[in-house]
């Protein structure tokens, strides 16, 4: 009947767009999130500036509602601004950047981005001013040139090739026989990590975005992967509001400001050099413990 026919089109329609989704997790959370009312919102012409503000956020996830993960969250990023998290795991880190990705609504307290609650904004909207470079990248099956490309539908060779050059990934990339068109995922060949990052890295680039959020990998790349991963990652934070949450303490150096996140709370802010001098701090502490030296 038409009803069935209809029905088994809507679940190969769901299926293909999961199939397009593999290996890019927050594609599948935000088809399924986008419900209708998300799309109403206000949706401007101009990027946005990428002023962030969390004013007295609580939250706790869905499921396990009577434990707070965030406990009135104050923080300010001002358009431009590099800033790191830093703390102890399980301290909130990855939640503070699931709020502001709009993966789940806080329970009481506002964010604000550009003076608007961020829920006033179209989603497709909002999202398209946010890019992110993963801890683990995951790239789906497919070209290189596709794996790029998904970051701006419709994006010209030029444009392409422009962002992988400077996300350090063209020399490598050229050096495959099929170039752009080399499959990746797992029938086709296998990247470093470092390779993975910096095609992260150019899909960041061509979305241009205002607002950055970099996961930083634990886990050490090969030394000149490190080397062309760091240059790359420096232009790509070039005048983009940037949060990382960062282990290494090269990376922890070169921000603005650093907040030391605990029990989900800031419990420490400043620069590299004002907390490191309060050797009773808590920041001193994962200093002489935690932070990956290079
Ligand atoms: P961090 O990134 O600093 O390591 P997270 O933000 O990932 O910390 O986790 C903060 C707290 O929230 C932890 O106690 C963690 O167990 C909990 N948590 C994280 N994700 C979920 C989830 N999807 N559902 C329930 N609890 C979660
Ligand atoms: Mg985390």
């Amino acid at each position: 009947t038409a009803f069935i026919g209809g029905s088994l089109a809507g679940l190969g329609e769901v299926f293909s767009q999961i199939q397009r989704a593999i290996g890019a997790s927050e594609r599948v959370i935000e088809i399924i999130n986008e419900t209708p009312e998300t799309r109403n919102g206000v949706a401007n012409k101009e990027k946005l500036k990428g002023d962030i503000i969390y004013d007295n956020v609580t939250f706790a996830y869905p499921g396990r509602k009577e434990i707070d993960i965030l406990k009135g969250l104050n923080l300010t990023i001002k358009e431009g601004q590099k800033i790191a998290l830093v703390g102890p795991s399980g301290a909130g880190k990855s939640t503070i950047i699931q709020l502001l990705m709009r993966f789940y609504n806080v329970d009481s307290g506002n964010i604000v981005i550009d003076n608007k609650t961020y829920t006033e904004y179209d989603l497709a909207y909002y999202r398209s001013n946010i890019g992110i470079v993963p801890q683990e990248v995951m790239l789906f099956g497919g070209s290189i040139k596709e794996n790029i490309e998904y970051a701006k539908p419709g994006a010209t060779e030029e444009e392409i090739k422009n962002a992988a050059e400077k996300a350090n990934a063209l020399e490598f990339i050229e050096n495959f026989p099929e170039k752009f068109d080399t499959l990746v995922g797992d029938r086709g060949i296998k990247l470093s990590g470092g390779q993975r990052q910096r095609i992260a890295i150019a899909r960041a680039i061509l979305k241009d975005p205002s607002i950055l959020i970099l996961d930083e990998a634990t886990s050490a790349l090969d030394a000149e992967s490190e080397v062309l991963v760091q240059e790359a990652l420096d232009k790509l934070m070039e005048g983009r509001t940037t949060i990382m949450i960062a282990h290494r303490l090269s990376t922890i150096r070169k921000a603005d400001n650093i907040f030391v996140i605990k029990n989900g709370n800031i419990v420490e802010s400043g620069t590299h050099e004002e907390l490191s001098t309060y050797d009773k701090g808590i920041y001193s502490h994962l200093l002489s413990l935690q932070f990956q030296a290079n």
